[in-house]
């Protein structure tokens, strides 16, 4: 199993997981040419994929996916509420409903839906399971549950949002109801709730660990690092960051 991302943050967001010859793409918060260019850095066409997973209906997670799935007739797997917000969903080439407690197969591919606490209608993130090995992506979540860290634990990789640093979030540009909707409980998940969240995992197999979703104007790159190799007692260098930019390249789940 590897992954990667194409970018990550509040202006776009997709992340490619593989398994054998099983490649999906997790949210398509870019345009067609921008998905195309963005694969084509990880060596893939959107003939590679054998669909999409859609998270929640915020811009930076389904700005592109309609036409891009339109486009190359691709599966999109969704929650029902996440359907109904999704502008054209009805002209999809091929329409998945998910249960958001249910486990379902993608070709090769086991994937693990959970809910979490955010502003959208029915919002979900992904644990994917290859046999023995499991990667968890959780961004876009106000807080913790225990549903969350019972599917985070133990896995073998991790990419953990790390929104904003509270202080940088309070002192910042953003207007007063922005900074209340971002730290709200439903709204996204700051350096030290996603420490504490890390803190209370197992973390005995974690493999690869990548702090996303970082805000452009309320974070770092250091401050994302520092907050999580605290937890882990680990090289802050150790732990990866997906940039809005460029994403991360390919990480080999062994
Ligand atoms: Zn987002
Ligand atoms: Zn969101």
């Amino acid at each position: 199993m590897r992954f990667a991302s194409l970018g990550s943050g509040s202006r776009g967001n997709a992340l490619v997981v593989e398994v054998k010859q099983t490649r999906l793409l997790l949210d398509c918060g870019f345009g067609i040419k921008e998905t195309v260019a963005r694969l084509s850095r990880l060596a893939l066409r959107p003939e590679d994929l054998a669909g999409i997973l859609i998270t929640h209906e915020h811009a930076d997670h389904i700005g592109g996916a309609v036409r891009f799935a339109r486009r190359f007739g691709l599966p999109v797997w969704l929650t029902h509420g996440t359907f109904t917000k999704l502008a054209f969903a009805q002209t999809l080439p091929d329409i998945r409903l998910i249960d958001g407690h249910s486990a379902f197969q993608a070709d090769e591919i086991e994937v693990l839906p959970f809910h979490v606490p955010h502003d959208a209608r029915e919002p979900v993130q992904y644990a994917f399971n290859s046999g023995s090995r499991r990667l968890a992506v959780l961004t876009d979540t106000g807080g913790s549950t225990p549903h969350i860290e019972a599917v985070l634990s133990g896995c073998d990789a991790l990419v953990l949002e790390c929104n904003h640093d509270s202080d940088m979030l309070r002192d910042g540009p953003y207007p007063p109801m922005l900074k209340q909707r971002v730290a709200g409980r439903f709204g996204h998940l700051d350096n030290s709730m996603a420490a504490r969240l890390l803190a209370s995992l197992d973390s005995s197999k974690l493999q690869h660990l990548i702090a996303a979703h970082l805000s452009e104007k309320n974070n770092t790159p250091e401050l994302a690092r520092a907050a999580l190799s605290g937890v882990l007692s680990c090289d802050p260098e150790w732990i990866g960051v997906a940039d809005q930019r460029e994403g991360f390249d390919w990480r080999q789940i062994l």
